[in-house]
This record gives structure tokens, sequence and C-alpha cells, in this order.
């Protein structure tokens, strides 16, 4: 899971002494309640604590060992989670917890920390309210860790609840709505689950952020028409624009990018949907060329972010296609979905838009022709010149030959195969190839094709290629259904969809008799083909006598994992028929001469390149002006704005010989999408910390800090790393002297969140002197006895540092404390908590319930947001504490507090560092010894 790291750090604590009101869980005051059984234990505290309530495991990693099920009763479930770590403390009826996020939209607003905090939450007060004595337990339900909840219950037991899985965080699911497994096998029943209630899966997409001016001259003066990409402009996919004539816009598209290796764990890149959120009021439509997923893919986030009365307009094909993604996110409304015919004109806020017919990869493509008093825009959309399209519906040249007359003031088109001379062919030549392809496989096995599943135009070419060879078409992979339905019922359909064999059913069917289409043709590590190359299809098994024919384009940054998956195809015997000279696949953008006749027929005023790369934009231009005549043209980015106004204006604009200027600027921002609901910055989704986490892994400790002994802290400490290389655990060995011998060293009146600093900083050191690496390094120390946290001594120490004019930590506080130190830009989303500090003895507030906080000790941290300054001094008095101290209690000698520890039946950690020798001595023994057997969660 470290390469995509989506992973929690939960720590629970338990306290027997702090009691907890059973209406609002919050802390009221510091004896156990009456009939506690634990009241009985925390008399004799520190002395002995109760093995029987798990104190023996105060760190526990959960995605090992089957051992320890009483922990984890769903050791299934929980293997899938990538990391789930909690230390119960001390034990009794009544809970803290607190969580630390890591890897994921971690503000305490974001989806799954707050699932997880309300699932701990309830779980801890159904503990309490249930008779003493038995173990926490977790349990991760639901199909998939991934998307599952986090459930902390109660006992060697059952689930608190049984989830349906998907993501549902904790709410309850209906039990049709199961685990990807329980469904039937490749039945053609299409998924109905909702992903979003229209609201969750939002994030932080539609909120502000501060100061963003919208760009463009005041309301009514400068060039009339405007035109300002959010994106899709030096990047293809995530095309999204505003047209509009002076102040008032229309939206053509709404897609997504998808992105690449090294944002890890993301899915989508999305427009900046708080932008338009933000200056909702001037956007007048959404008008959608056509369906792929570059054009349609932001819908739940760009719909969300228009004013609800705003209308959508696109044709009938697309509309289908945009229902269903809609209603999975629960934002299809009826009234505001408008769908157009071609060269039926609709007026869109400013402009009179005509739908004109383009021909390109997915049924009902269209360009757009926006009419204003102001003059014509031409948007061509995506497009190619196909002359005998598979579904009869032509590329519209008449209409386009008609704009020649309109003197159209700027035009838009695709760039993407800007770079490729000469023209596409048509699908039809795809078809003969196919046709000859699968003929010549008769009698010799399976024909297995790879396709977009979008590419509904291809189907009808398989369907032929099928039909002469007597094969029977299959589906494997779930979005070739949902193509072809909606195909379908739009009537564009080359082929019943219950004409389809189903997945499940392939064996009863004599190999030669079969064409089974998948999914998978870019190796998408999930999809049907790139499963069936690493044998770990159920679906699909290859076999020797199979003919793969690879009907696709690799898509550039695809092509070493496709080369590998047509490879691994390959070694398993199949034939792999692939290449251009093949002519299995034909773009669906326009080729050079299809660009420049389309230019020539316009002939625009003024020419904007749009979907491409920034070289294809240039290359675009420069295309237009040599080969098409066009004088004026622009080549910009998204957030530029370009204004522009017609020739016969040129007067009222002065005597610049240019038509089109550049009239301001937008600060814009992507929003990612992890798949499921989380949504944000790439601050926000923590790109940057799962990149740590992939590249340098991450270290845990959990520190259980005695201050009952000697003049210096002890500390019984516990750690693991994740995605290190330990050297057979010598790392770790290394790890556990650094981090005691620091604790041992600090005086006992060192506030835990100092402890905690200064153990991640010995750590991280000792990280890098190790192997050069630096690690994500998270350490959470806590009191072994809360109560001697406020001695006197320390608090007087806590009071001369200013800690209790503090404000109260949350869980957010404990993140703060542990990480933000050393990642400033993790500050930026931890809101300041404003709740007082608490004295234990005091009640208090309610709130500290809804934060799951530990109520005793986590007051006293510190939240990392305050200034170094601050912190150095801090570091400096402690020092000087620790020196006084050492120097009044210098007879003290080392034995002596070992055997102290001894005595209290906890192991005492050496206080000063071991000799030099003793550590080479340890080293050249078996290293594993050495640690401490539970500190390494791979013994035995
Ligand atoms: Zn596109
Ligand atoms: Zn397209």
């Amino acid at each position: 899971g470290i390469s995509r790291p989506d992973l929690y750090f939960v720590s629970a604590y338990q306290f027997h002494h702090i009691a907890f009101s059973r209406n609002d869980y919050s802390c009221v005051r510091a004896v156990p309640p009456p009939g506690c059984s634990c009241a009985a234990e925390s008399a004799r505290l520190p002395s002995r604590v109760p093995a029987s309530h798990g104190h023996r495991r105060p760190f526990h990693c959960h995605n090992r060992r089957k051992r320890d099920h009483h922990l984890t009763p769903h050791g299934r479930a929980v293997r899938h989670v990538p990391l789930v770590a909690m230390h119960p403390v001390h034990v009794g009826p009544h809970h803290a917890a607190s969580l630390r996020c890591i890897g994921g939209p971690a503000t305490s607003a974001s989806p799954p920390a707050a699932s997880l905090r309300r699932a701990l939450w309830a779980s801890a007060r159904a503990a309490s309210t249930q008779s003493n004595g038995g173990d926490l337990g977790w349990c991760a339900s639901g199909g998939r860790g991934r998307r599952g909840l986090l459930t902390l219950c109660r006992g060697a037991a059952r689930p608190v609840q049984q989830q349906g899985g998907r993501g549902r965080g904790g709410r309850e699911s209906s039990p049709g709505r199961g685990g990807r497994g329980r469904r039937g096998r490749g039945g053609f029943k299409l998924r109905e689950y909702k992903v979003s209630d229209g609201e969750e899966h939002l994030g932080s997409a539609l909120q502000y952020l501060a100061k963003r001016e919208f760009p463009g001259p005041p309301p009514d003066t400068g060039e009339p028409l405007r035109v300002l990409p959010i994106g899709g402009l030096g990047e293809i996919g995530m095309n999204c624009m505003l047209v509009g004539s002076y102040d008032r816009y229309i939206v053509i598209d709404a897609g997504l990018m998808f992105p690449d290796f090294q944002d890890l764990g993301m899915q989508k890149i999305l427009p900046d949907t708080s932008f338009l959120h933000q200056w909702r009021d001037k956007i007048e439509a959404l008008v959608i060329t056509h369906g792929h997923e570059d054009h349609i893919g932001a819908m739940p986030w760009v719909v969300p972010a228009l004013d609800p009365s705003t209308p959508i307009y696109a044709s009938s094909f697309v509309m289908r296609l945009i229902k269903r993604r809609l209603t999975e996110y629960n934002l299809f409304d009826e009234s505001r979905f408008h769908v157009f015919d071609m060269n039926q004109p609709f007026n869109a806020g400013p402009f009179e838009v005509e739908p004109v017919r383009v021909t390109h990869s997915i049924p009902d493509c269209c360009g757009l022709i926006m009419r204003s008093e102001h003059g014509t825009i031409v948007h061509t959309g995506d497009w190619k010149i196909d002359e005998t399209p598979q579904d009869g519906l032509e590329f519209d040249r008449t209409t386009f030959e008609k704009l020649a007359k309109e003197n159209v003031v700027l035009m838009m088109s695709d760039s993407t195969n800007v770079l490729s001379p000469g023209r596409t062919v048509s699908e039809k030549v795809v078809e003969q190839s196919l046709m000859r392809n699968v003929a010549a496989h008769q009698g010799k096995g399976r024909v297995i094709v790879t396709q977009f599943a979008s590419n509904v135009h291809r189907l009808y070419s398989v369907k032929k290629a099928a039909d002469a060879a007597g094969r029977k078409i299959a589906f494997i992979g779930m979005s070739l259904n949902h193509y072809l339905d909606a195909a379908h019922k739009d009537g564009r359909a080359p082929f019943d969809p219950r004409d389809v064999i189903q997945a499940a059913e392939l064996d009863d069917y004599d190999p030669n008799e079969v064409l089974i289409v998948t999914t998978g043709s870019q190796a998408e590590p999930r999809a049907a083909l790139s499963l069936a190359s690493r044998e770990a299809s159920h679906m699909l098994k290859i076999m020797p006598t199979d003919r793969v024919l690879y009907s696709a384009k690799v898509i550039p940054g695809n092509d070493t994992r496709v080369v590998k998956m047509l490879n691994s195809l390959s070694a398993q015997g199949a034939t792999v028929v692939q290449g251009r000279s093949e002519n299995l696949h034909v773009s669906g953008h326009a080729y050079q001469d299809e660009l420049a006749e389309v230019l020539q027929l316009v002939k625009p005023q003024h020419f904007l390149p749009v979907h491409g790369e920034y070289s294809f934009l240039c290359e675009h231009a420069q295309l237009a002006r040599e080969r098409a005549g066009v004088q004026h043209t622009s080549v910009i980015k998204n957030g530029t704005m370009l204004g522009v106004h017609s020739l016969l204006s040129r007067n009222q604009f002065g005597k610049t010989s240019s038509l089109a200027s550049v009239v301001g600027e937008a600060n814009l921002v992507n929003f990612y999408n992890d798949g499921n609901k989380g949504t944000g910055t790439a601050q926000e989704m923590a790109i940057a910390e799962r990149t740590t986490m992939a590249f340098e892994g991450m270290v845990v400790l959990a520190l259980d800090i005695n201050r009952a002994m000697g003049t210096n802290l002890a500390a019984r400490c516990r750690l693991t790393t994740r995605g290190m290389w330990t050297d057979q655990g010598k790392l770790l060995a290394e790890l556990y002297d650094v981090a005691e011998g620091v604790v041992g060293r600090m005086s006992r009146t060192a506030s835990l969140a100092l402890v905690e600093r200064q153990v991640i900083d010995a750590v991280r050191k000792a990280c890098i002197a190790f192997n050069n690496k630096k690690p994500e390094v998270i350490c959470i120390a806590h009191e072994h006895d809360p109560r001697v946290a406020h001695v006197p001594e320390v608090q007087a120490n806590r009071a001369a540092m200013g800690e209790q004019a503090r404000p109260a930590p949350s869980s957010r506080g404990i993140e703060a404390s542990s990480g933000a130190a050393a990642r400033p830009w993790a500050q930026a989303r931890m809101p300041v908590s404003r709740a007082p500090a608490r004295i234990p003895d005091e009640p208090s507030e309610g709130e500290q319930s809804a934060q799951g906080d530990n109520p005793s000790e986590g007051e006293q941290r510190v939240q990392g947001n305050e200034p170094p300054v601050k912190e150095v001094a801090l570091k400096q008095q402690l020092l000087d504490a620790s020196k006084r101290a050492r120097a009044s209690r210098k007879t003290a000698s080392h034995a002596t507090s070992r055997r102290t520890a001894a005595s209290i039946g906890i192991p005492g950690p050496p206080q000063q560092p071991l000799p030099k020798t003793v550590l080479e001595q340890r080293k050249q023994a078996n290293p594993r010894d050495n640690v401490n057997k539970e500190n390494d969660p791979d013994y035995g």
C-alpha cells in the first residue's frame, strides 16, 4: 500500500480515573465512577497495570499477525487497510481517542478524518455504556479497506454494524450494496451505488481562495468578446472554458484530466471549480460538446459550483452519459438539463448557440457556433473528418462552409494531432482490418479485441467482423456495458446489449465462436486485459491459441506498462497484433490536412488553438497562418483572458494591428480527487506527504513516558517502520536506542510535546545517517501515569513555559505536535482550536468529546504553529531545569534507577546511551535478538 498511501494512524487512549458523563461523553471528574472495576486498579497505579486489560500491548499494528485476532476480529478486512495503529494505554471502560490522519485530506471537516473520528467515538461510547472487562477490538468493515469504514468496537467482538462497503463512511447502508466480491461474476448488472449525496464529494472544491479578482477590463469596456480557459490549454484533458460577451459568460465543457504517476493516489485532476463558484453569477449556461471524460468528467464538481438555476445543454447521447454520472453523485435535476439537436439554435447567456455535427471517436459530438451582437465565435469541439462514419452521421461541411460568409470573429479548434501530417483514415478502414484479422484466425481459437470503452463506432466494426466470422461478442469490462447501454437507449448502438455474452458464460462457448471485447488497452492496473496478462483475472484466462487485436492508441505516458502487458500476453502464448501499419485503430482527432481544410472553410478573422499541449497550440497557430491564411492568431494558457473584437469594429479599438489582446489573468489552481470523495488542492490531498511516504518510508514511534523515577525521564518505546530497508532489523535496533537515549537524557519535567519533537529530530537524523533516507516520522508520547503529569514540579515548569495558556489540543493538535514542525505547509490546514486549556480536576465543556481528545495529557501538547523562537526558549528552559535537577541528585546512579524501574514492573530504559562497544556487540549478534520483540512487528 505504500506506493499509493492512504493511511490512517489512530491512537486511542483510555483512562481509568477519568469518568465521562454518559450523555455528552465529556470529561466531568477525575475519579472512577462508582462500581467501576478499574477503581481498584487505579488505586494501585502505577505499580501494576492489569495485563488482562491489554496493557501489555500498548502499541499494536493491525495489518500483521492473525494471532492478534482478539484485536482484529476481521483480520481479512483489516489487512486491506494500509496501516492502522492503535495503542490502548490504560484500560478501563472509558475512552478518549485521538486521531491522526496521514496521506489523506486531513482537515477535520474532511470525510475520512471526520468519519473515523465519529466511528471512534461511537464505539468508545458504546463500550463505556456496557459492562466492563473486554478488550478493545478493531474491525474494518466493508469490501475494501481503502473504501471501507474503520470501526472501533468492543470485545472479541463482532463489528458494531456491518457495512456494505464502498465508502459509505459511517452511515448505514442497504444490505444489497455489498462489496465487490459479492456481485455476480461479470453479470450485466450496472452498478447503482451512489458515490455521494451531492455534497460530500466536493471537499474544498467550492471554497474560495482569498482575494481572487475576476480578470478583464471594467464592465462594458474593452474588447466585447472574451475567452478565459480554465483548463485544456497546455495539457490534453481538463477542458473547461469561459466564453462571453462583456460580463456575461457561458462555460464550454467541464472535463477532468487523468494524473500521471507522480500524483500518488490521485485519480482525477479537476479544473478550478472554486473560481467558477466564486464568479457563478457571471455564468449563464454550461454547454457540453461531447461525452469524453476530458469534457464531462468534472461535471460532478462543476455543476454544484454553478448557480442552481444555470441551465446545462448537451446532445442526447451525451446527456445519457451525464445523467448516469450525475445520478451517482445525486446531482441530476431534470429541469436543469436540456438536450439540443444539431443545427437547432438555442439561447445560452449572451449567445445564440447553434450546435454543428462533427465526427469524433464517440457518438453525437458537436462543434458550437456562438452568435452575438458583437460577432460570431466558433468552437469545433473534438473532431476529425470521417467521410464514411459507421453511424452514418457525417461531418457537417455545409454548415462550416456557410460560416465563411458570416465573418467569424474567432475560431477555436482541436490541436491534439497537429503534429501528424496528412489525414486520418475512416473507421471503415479499421473495420476492414478487423475483419481481415478475425478471418485469419478462423478455427484457431478465440479473438480478443481491446479498445476504448467509449468508442461505440469501433463496436460497429467489431460487430461486423464478428458476424462475418460467425462469432458472438462477449464483453469483459463494465464500462463497455455502460457505453453500449447508453448508445442503445439513444438508438445508436450497433447491437442489442442483451445479445452480448456475459463473462461468466464464456466457458460454455467454443473458442472459435467467440470474440471477446475487453477494456484495459492502456494497461490500467485493474482493467480486464491488464489483469489477464498478469494471470490475475478470474474472468479472462489467456490461452495460447488466443489472438489479441490491439485496437487502440497508446496514450503517451502509458507506453512502458502497455508494452509490458503485451509482452506478458505474448509470453502466455497469445498472438498479439498491434502497430500503426495494421490499421487496427484510427484517431478521433484531425490531422494537419483536415485542420487546414476547416480553417480554410471557415476563414475566421482570428484563430485560437485549444485542446493541446502548449507546443501543439503554437504549432497549430502556425499552421493556421501558413496554410489557411489566418492573419491573426493567439496562443494563451489556462487563466489568461483573451479579449477579441471584430474586424468591422476596428476603428472603435484604435489602429492596433491585432484583433485580440490579453485583457487579464486569473490565478487558478487545480483540484485533485482520489477516486472517492476526497477532493482538495494538492496541499489538502497531501500529495507531498504521499510522495515522502512512498519514496522515503515512514517510522512510527510510541513512547510510554514514566516520570516516577530518577532525575530524567524514562520511556518505554515501541517502534515500527513502513516502506523502509531495515537491514534485517538493524535500523529498528538503532532507532530504538536513539529514541530511548534521547528521552533518557531529558529532564523528568519535560513536556510531552518537547519529548516528541526531540525524538522526531533524533530519529530523522538517525535515518539519514543509516541510509540517507528522510522518512515521515510519527511519534506519539503519552504519560505512563497521567496523574504524575500534574505533580507540582511539572505543573510549575509548564506554567513557566506558558503552556497552560495555549489552546487545548484536538487530534489536530497532536498532528501539529508530531509533524508540522517539519512541514510548514501542513500548518495551513490546521485551524487552531479555540477551546480553553483545562485543568483535569475541573469539569470541562462537552466539545471535548466531539474532538476525540485525550483529555488529561493532550491539553498540554503544544500546537505546531507557535513561533520557533518560543520553541527555542522552551528547549533552553528545559535544558536548564534538567541540569539543575541532575546537579541536585548526583548520587542517584544508573543502576538504582533501573532497579526502581524493574521493581515497579516496567522495564526501565537505559537513561544514557549504551557505550559504543556494547552497541557494536549487539549488532554483531543477530540483530533481531536485540530488538525488544514486541517492538518488531515482524517477529515470529
Ligand atoms: Zn477532448
Ligand atoms: Zn473527445
